[in-house]
């Protein structure tokens, strides 16, 4: 089925007689006939939900959607975007290991991977997503166990060469992580490009809303990790499961069963029952919403493009964008309605048009319904160093303006007062 059926039908068909919306599960537990049938949910041979944290009826029907909808094997809906991310990492990366990551991503991923992880004893080196793959090669170590980026860079925007990068983790036995999160799957489908497994903060435009925190993990069920040799956590025996071995007893979804039954388990961070259906209702308006988006970005970029007070702007759907030929051949459709752009005279400047707003709302958010602007350098950003800073693609006077579902002339009357109370 296409796209906007998977929305709507994919992961649930009701029963004769049965609830036409998804029901919400709210039950931590579930009640069984038999000690032999609860011996096996532990052994792993059985595969009902027994307990929340580990699956739920609700959330597992949102998992096979989103499976279905990015093509992959397997999800793992987490209780938010960052969980997706480090759940992803330490399936595969322990104390020892290293992961050579795009530096133009997520502040929240750049501290996840440079700081928390790094204390963890996961090493991490960021390199210029642009650079030649021989000049990428030279980040990689024996002991790098995955290539990480995003398909379109928050809020650098810039669009990864999916190719290049698969090239470079393939090349050296790894696999390349994808967080898809502006592009969704309805605009990017990542494992057609050579990802092998994708993340999602679902609290962006899946939900869309701007109601419920969540993420996801997708699992491609196509890298080779027994091939690879690379990955003694899904090939050697699982001693916490009686020595069972991921690769032999799973096959191709060795990896995101892992992620459920062992990280899942031990972390906690689970999405809830009522999230999952949350998400659920926002994921079969997602194809709708995702285009009027891009729709709506791509208007509102034509018309920043123009005015003088913009001393620079990043919209991919541009022609003039530098990541327009990567987004023609990976995002053929849009590329959401994110768009950053800088104000000449830096951060005053910036400061002064945002608070001259009056329907663009500032918010620590992006990628819902409701257009919002916000300041990175000083706000979700504002634990880098300048350099840090221009090496994620961020100058003092950069806005991320996240265009919304309002009628684009209306946001661009607001953008216009904005730019001559500035001037005033
Ligand atoms: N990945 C991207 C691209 C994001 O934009 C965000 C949040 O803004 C995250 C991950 C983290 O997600 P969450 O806020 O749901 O933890």
């Amino acid at each position: 089925m296409r796209p906007e059926t998977l929305c709507i039908h994919a992961g649930y068909e009701p029963e004769n007689g049965g609830a036409r919306a998804l029901p919400i599960y709210q039950s931590t537990t579930f009640k069984f006939d038999s000690t032999e049938h609860v011996g096996a949910l532990f052994d792993l041979t059985a595969g009902d939900a027994f307990y929340t944290r580990l699956g739920n009826p609700t959330t597992d029907a949102v998992e096979k959607k989103i499976a279905a909808l990015e093509g992959g094997v397997g999800a793992l809906c987490t209780s938010s975007g960052q969980a997706a991310t480090l759940l992803a990492t330490l399936n595969i990366a322990q104390a020892g290991d290293h992961i050579v990551c795009a530096s133009a991503i997520y502040g929240g991923t750049f501290n996840l991977l440079g700081v928390t992880l790094k204390k963890m004893g996961v090493d991490v080196t960021f390199v210029d997503g642009d650079a030649p793959l021989e000049e990428l090669q030279k980040a990689i170590q024996p002991n790098t166990k995955a290539v990480f980026g995003e398909t379109i860079a928050n809020p650098a925007l810039h669009v990864l060469d999916f190719e290049k990068m698969a090239e470079l983790a393939h090349s050296n036995g790894i696999p390349l992580i994808v967080d898809n999160t502006f592009a969704t799957p309805i605009l990017c489908r990542p494992f057609e490009f050579g990802a092998d497994i994708v993340v999602h903060s679902t609290t962006k435009y899946m939900d869309g809303h701007a109601v419920q925190m969540g993420g996801v993990i997708v699992d491609s069920g196509k890298f080779d990790w027994a091939a690879s040799g690379k990955f003694p956590g899904l090939t050697e025996p699982d001693e916490s499961y009686h020595g069972l071995r991921y690769t032999e007893a799973f096959g191709p979804a060795a990896y995101i069963t892992k992620a459920r039954v062992q990280l899942m388990r031990d972390l906690g961070t689970c999405q809830t029952p009522t999230g999952a259906f949350l998400l659920d209702l926002g994921l079969q308006t997602l194809p709708l919403r995702i285009r009027q988006h891009s729709a709506n970005g791509l208007k509102v970029a034509e018309y920043l493009q123009q005015q003088k007070d913009v001393e620079s702007i990043n919209f991919p759907g541009l022609p003039s964008d530098k990541y327009y030929p990567l987004k023609q051949k990976y995002l053929p459709e849009g590329t959401s309605g994110v768009i950053s752009f800088s104000i000449a005279g830096g951060r005053e400047r910036a400061a002064k048009f945002i608070d001259s707003l009056k329907l663009v709302s500032l918010e620590v958010h992006v990628a819902d319904i409701h257009s919002c602007i916000l300041h990175p350098a000083t706000s979700t950003h504002r634990q880098l160093s300048d350099q840090q800073l221009i090496d994620c693609g961020i100058t003092p006077g950069l806005v991320r303006l996240s265009v919304g579902l309002e009628n684009a002339d209306d946001i661009i009357e607001d953008l216009e007062q904005a730019f001559a109370a500035i001037n005033a």
